[in-house]
């Protein structure tokens, strides 16, 4: 990539965001917005840019394609929204001028509304487009017109095979979470509606992490990008961390007893698979617990209502899977529970980026059996430091005995100096290791 690095020591500036010195940042007055997006940012309550607005804005505003390093809860949607509402301000109406793609419904959905918020009095139109929902309306607001569409990479094809949208004058195009929707096997899908859009755009790059394959996609679709990094900053430094070595048959009964000894606020449990969430939920349930569950097999409308709950305190607790927890915005996550470890460090890094976001701090518990060992070692490499193991005082474990010794030092234990350097000369980056495994 021959991009010009913006990169800087995003450790020191995150906890100087965190430490609140705020005199350090911009306002959003000097980014010289319209006076109408100015107006709107101030509606919404935003008084500060994040470090990644901060770094993003001004260059998007430049129109410079842009590969940003960055997960959700870093205020990235603000970042890439708000100079395409400045460059929408002005030029043509209702016709499709800015297309973001993202991996599902709730993202979407979550941009969109930062959309309307941000566009509010720019008076600028926005779509979501996305499957399990009627096509219905979104043909009807696109025959009406609108200059953004938000749209997750299968609806759209369906639209663009109906002939319902017309993208041939796309000025800007956003990928985000684009590792995600790899992941979900959405690069063909991209790769056909990139056919659709002129050469002559705006792209942005978002994704949290970069492996090969992403960076291959990066590196085939962006001009001379310039890179923005805010990297793993919320793990790292506002979520403390904590693993429960305990066993499959153990798991139901330990989140009772930590539920019950622990104070929390909201709470999100993660699960291995729709049937487990769906059951661990009912079981909640039956102990007493506000909870729902959110899982792939549930209709768009059930998804909402549930999400819609956890944010407006109907329920204290929500149990999901990782495909359906993309892009929840939900503030004061107080705990997210790894009830069953995610199989990849990136997977750990994204949902417990559901927690800790903005200005809070957050726990990250995970309940760990022995097949997770290897993982926790790699996230523990990624994080650079040793989580904490505990055991949760007063609980009969029965015969099983965590191989790790309860209550060892701080949550995050950094690896010592010698150990830090024999990782950097010895220990392949994560994402070379995925590459070479796939190849
Ligand atoms: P995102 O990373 O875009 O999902 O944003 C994470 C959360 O931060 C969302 O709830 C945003 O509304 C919020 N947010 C974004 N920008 C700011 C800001 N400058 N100040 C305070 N909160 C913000």
């Amino acid at each position: 990539m021959n991009g010009k690095s913006f990169c800087q020591d995003h450790r020191a500036e995150s906890a100087t965001w965190l430490n609140g010195v705020k005199e350090y940042f911009l306002n959003f007055e000097q980014f010289s917005l319209d006076p109408h997006i100015t107006a709107a940012v101030k509606a919404v309550g935003y008084t500060t840019p994040t470090p990644i607005q901060r770094q993003a804005i001004p260059i998007v505003l430049q129109g410079h394609d842009i590969i940003g390093l960055a997960q959700t809860g870093t205020g990235k949607t603000a970042a890439f929204v708000l100079p395409i509402l400045q460059r929408l301000a002005k030029g043509p109406a209702r016709q499709v001028r800015a297309l973001i793609l993202a991996p599902t419904r709730e993202l979407a959905e979550q941009i969109h509304n930062e959309i309307i918020s941000l566009g509010r009095q720019s008076l600028v139109r926005s779509v979501s487009i996305y499957g399990g929902v009627s096509k219905y309306n979104q043909v009807a607001a696109l025959r009406r017109g609108v200059e953004i569409v938000v749209a997750c990479p299968g609806r759209l094809l369906d639209h663009i095979d109906d002939r319902n949208i017309d993208l041939s004058r796309i000025e800007v195009l956003v990928l985000d979470e684009a590792d995600r929707m790899c992941d979900m096997g959405f690069l063909p899908d991209i790769r056909r509606i990139l056919r659709h859009l002129p050469a002559e755009r705006q792209t942005l790059f978002f994704s949290a992490t970069m492996p090969g394959d992403i960076r291959a996609l990066a590196n085939s679709i962006l001009k001379n990008p310039v890179s923005v990094q805010i990297g793993t900053m919320t793990p790292i430094e506002t979520v403390s961390h904590a693993l429960y070595p305990v066993s499959n048959e153990l798991k139901p009964k330990l989140l009772l007893a930590m539920l019950k000894q622990t104070p929390t606020g909201r709470v999100l449990i993660f699960t291995r698979t729709k049937h487990r969430a769906h059951s661990l939920a009912a079981n909640l349930e039956k102990n007493g617990y506000r909870v729902s569950a959110l899982q792939g097999n549930m209709t768009q409308n059930r998804r909402q209502a549930a999400i819609d709950g956890f944010r407006n305190g109907k329920y204290d607790i929500l149990v999901a899977t990782d495909i359906a927890a993309r892009g929840i915005d939900v503030s004061q996550i107080s705990h997210v529970i790894n009830f069953d470890m995610p199989d990849t460090p990136d997977a750990y890094t994204h949902r417990i980026g559901r927690t800790g976001r903005a200005h809070q701090t957050g726990q990250a518990f995970s309940f760990t059996a022995q097949a997770d060992e290897a993982t926790v070692r790699e996230i523990e490499k990624l994080l650079g430091a040793r989580i904490e193991r505990r055991r949760l005082p007063g609980f009969d474990f029965g015969n099983f005995a965590p191989a790790s010794r309860p209550g060892e030092g701080g949550a995050l234990q950094a690896y010592p100096p010698q150990a830090q350097r024999y990782r950097r000369r010895f220990v392949p980056s994560m994402a070379s290791r995925r590459h070479a495994a796939r190849s």
